[in-house]
Order: structure tokens, then C-alpha cells, then sequence
């Protein structure tokens, strides 16, 4: 096995494997362990959204696909981003990808290589360092702070992160773990400070309708209401959020036309294009899934509230209530080791959490635990957990 393990790459051999699926292979397939671990609600995709695939499969379309995506998605994410940026979108600048993690991985593949540097606030998505580190890139980790129950991005401590050999700057708002938000403020301050150094700006936004503003507003600030689509500006998105598909493996990625190119030669030598007869189920999605969505925010919120109400109870733990997207990220007092912790955890209570370390600096010391689930199941993680505390040691 040694001598197999020597012949493969260094940067796949020596990358370690993200928390968040460490914790999944020590728990999956335990009897009665309430799953909380993974980014996803617990409803099937609405039948309104897989019938139109099931009548594409049926119907025989069945063979490759336009490398960027079929005219029909890309025609409705164009309807979909004029209908909630308030201007006009055009088909041409939409790649469809598989998930939002193939968006991801082209657009770093795209922008940064070898010896490269990429700025990129933490506690974040492990799937980001990852795939840059294994591209020879260096993800550049600038920890926001947690100080009274807060957390904050230093944007002077982010743009002195900045060398020569930069390439970009990822910012996912609402951030996947911590639920901190960017204001239209911070925003403006990353694109300013990109322009003016030649960077990219790489937004995630997977998250953006997930938000808890005060004001019922239907998503986050976003790039899209600051920048021009022509501009330098990636961004990455994804249909398993919002619209409750993340086994189908269908995202998309915004970008200027010009390096449209780029991006198909990348597709083809990747996937070579996404199931059509899937890209019909998400164009439906996108024109007819509003309801479908507002139903999933008021339950997130809801389920938010239960779960901080919940955890409160605990004097050891620390948190704040996220803006937006849809996880706790909780700090337990004297917890060192977040990844042994989870596993005692799902051994001892039955319930499934991912560990913060595995967010990059700053996540150390917390947890992150899913609340888009049912609402009784929630309830009864909370009781085991809470019982946890009390009785562990
Ligand atoms: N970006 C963030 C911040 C995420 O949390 C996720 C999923 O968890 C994704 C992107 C990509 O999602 P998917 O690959 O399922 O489309």
C-alpha cells in the first residue's frame, strides 16, 4: 500500500480529509442517530421540480450537453437574477455546473495555480482550501474575530493579507458555518479594495436567500448590487439550497463573457457538461419555486429560534444567531479537540454535528449544527444534547 501511496501526488495523498466527512464515516448508519451534520434540509425536492426531468429523461433527452449549460437554464437564471437584482441579466454571462462545488472548483481552477495566493476569511467552507491547496495554490486563512458574542471581519486585517502573488479574494456571505453577513458596506470595501489591486472578487452566495435581515428582506446584500457583471467578478451558486436538490449535483457560476472560453474548456475537460434532462428540473425550479423557498426560510428562522433557545440553557456555550444561511456555530467552553468532541457526541447522545476546527483558524472550539430539519426531530436532538452536557465529562 506504501509504495502505491508513494506514486500517487503528494498534494492528493497529504491533503486531509474535511471534518465534516470524518464525522459522517465515524457516525453514518448508527441506529437513531439524528444526522446534523451535513449542509442540507431533510424534504425530498418538490415533485413540481422533478417531473419536468422525469418527462426530459422520458422524452429521450438523453445525450451530451452544451458544455455551458442548455439555453432553457441559462434563459431562466437570467429571468431569475433580473427578477431579484432589480436589473437586467443576460443568458450569456450563466455556466451550469455540477453543484456548486464544480462552480467553485472552476473558478479557482480558472484564476490561480501553482505558487498562487488566494485571501479567504475563516471560519469558512472547508471545500475551499482544500481544492486550492491541491492545485498548488495557497489559501491565504484571515480569521474573523468572535469577541462579547460577535463576529467581526477585520477588512484591515483582510486587505493587509494581500501580497504580489494574490489572485483573488472569496468571501461567502451568508457564510457557511458562522452565519455572519456581509453589510452592503463590507462589500463595497472588498470590491473597491480588488479593483484597485487588481484582484478577483469571488463571491459565494449559495446562502443569500437564507437570510434573517430585520426587515423581511428576500435576500442578503450580494456583489451583484455593487459590481458589474463584466467586471473582475466569479460567482458561485447552486441549486441544492435553495430548492432542496443537493443530490442532483446542479449549480452555476456567473461570469464576465469574456472568459466564457476559459470556462467551457474547463467544463469539457471536467464533467463535459451537466445532465440535461436535470438542467429541466432546475429551470422550473427557478421560474416557479418562490413559494417553495419562502415556506424554507420561515421554517429556518423558526428552527433557528428553537435551537438557540435551546442552547442558551447552557452557561458553556457561546454564539451568536446567524443573519443568514443555516447553521449554529456554537463554542463550548474548555473544548480543545472539536473533532474528538463530535465523536464522543454521536457515540454518547445520538446526534450528528460537524467539527469547527475543520473551518479553517477561528473554528476551533465550535461546533456547527444544521437546523433546516424537521422541527420534532430538532427538538428531540436538542433534548439529547442538552442532556449530554450535563452528564458528560
Ligand atoms: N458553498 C457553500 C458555502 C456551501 O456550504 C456549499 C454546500 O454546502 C456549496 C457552496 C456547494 O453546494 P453544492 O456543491 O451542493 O451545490
Amino acid at each position: 500500500a506504501s509504495a502505491l501511496l508513494a506514486s500517487i501526488t503528494k498534494a492528493s495523498r497529504d491533503e486531509p480529509d474535511s471534518g465534516i466527512s470524518a464525522a459522517v464515516n465515524h457516525g453514518i448508519g448508527r441506529p437513531g442517530i439524528i444526522p446534523l451534520w451535513s449542509g442540507e434540509g431533510n424534504l425530498p425536492t418538490p415533485e413540481a421540480f422533478c417531473r419536468p426531468a422525469i418527462e426530459s429523461l422520458l422524452k429521450g433527452e438523453t445525450f451530451y450537453t452544451w458544455q455551458r449549460g442548455i439555453p432553457p437554464l441559462r434563459e431562466a437564471l437570467a429571468r431569475y437574477h433580473s427578477r431579484h437584482y432589480g436589473r437586467a441579466f443576460e443568458a450569456e454571462n450563466f455556466f451550469v455546473t455540477g453543484g456548486g462545488m464544480q462552480a467553485i472548483q472552476t473558478i479557482l481552477q480558472m484564476i490561480a495555480g501553482e505558487g498562487d495566493e488566494i485571501v479567504l476569511p475563516t471560519p469558512a467552507w472547508p471545500n475551499y482550501a482544500g481544492p486550492m491547496r491541491m492545485m498548488g495554490a495557497k489559501p491565504v486563512e484571515v480569521a474573523l474575530d468572535f469577541a462579547n458574542g460577535r463576529w467581526h471581519l477585520d477588512l484591515d486585517k483582510l486587505f493587509a493579507a494581500i501580497t504580489p502573488k494574490s489572485k483573488a479574494i472569496v468571501l461567502n456571505s451568508p457564510s457557511n458555518p458562522v452565519g455572519w453577513t456581509a453589510s452592503l458596506e463590507d462589500l463595497k470595501a472588498v470590491r473597491d479594495e480588488c479593483r484597485k489591486r487588481g484582484l478577483w472578487i469571488v463571491g459565494d452566495e449559495v446562502y443569500s436567500r437564507f437570510y434573517y435581515g430585520d426587515k423581511g428582506e428576500p435576500r442578503a446584500p450580494s456583489f451583484l448590487d455593487i459590481c458589474d457583471t463584466e467586471e473582475r467578478l466569479l460567482l458561485a451558486n447552486t441549486f441544492s439550497k435553495n430548492w432542496a436538490m443537493t443530490g442532483w449535483r446542479v449549480g452555476w457560476l456567473q461570469a464576465p463573457k469574456a472568459v466564457g472560453p476559459a470556462i467551457e474548456r474547463i467544463i469539457q475537460y471536467n464533467t463535459s457538461g451537466t445532465a440535461a434532462f436535470l438542467q429541466q428540473g432546475c429551470a422550473v425550479a427557478l421560474d416557479e419555486g418562490e413559494d417553495f423557498i419562502a415556506a424554507q426560510v420561515v421554517k429556518a428562522r423558526a428552527n433557528r429560534d428553537l435551537v438557540a433557545a435551546a442552547l442558551r440553557a447552557h452557561p458553556q456555550i457561546r454564539f451568536e444567531l446567524p443573519r443568514g444561511a443555516f447553521y449554529m456555530f456554537f463554542a463550548l467552553d474548555g473544548m480543545t479537540d472539536s473533532l474528538a468532541t463530535t465523536y464522543r457526541i454521536i457515540d454518547e447522545a445520538g446526534v450528528g454535528l460537524a467539527p469547527g476546527g475543520t473551518f479553517g483558524p477561528g473554528g476551533e472550539g465550535f461546533l456547527r449544527m444544521c437546523f433546516l430539519r424537521d422541527p420534532a426531530k430538532l427538538g428531540e436532538a436538542m433534548d439529547r444534547f442538552g442532556k449530554w452536557l450535563k452528564t458528560s465529562k
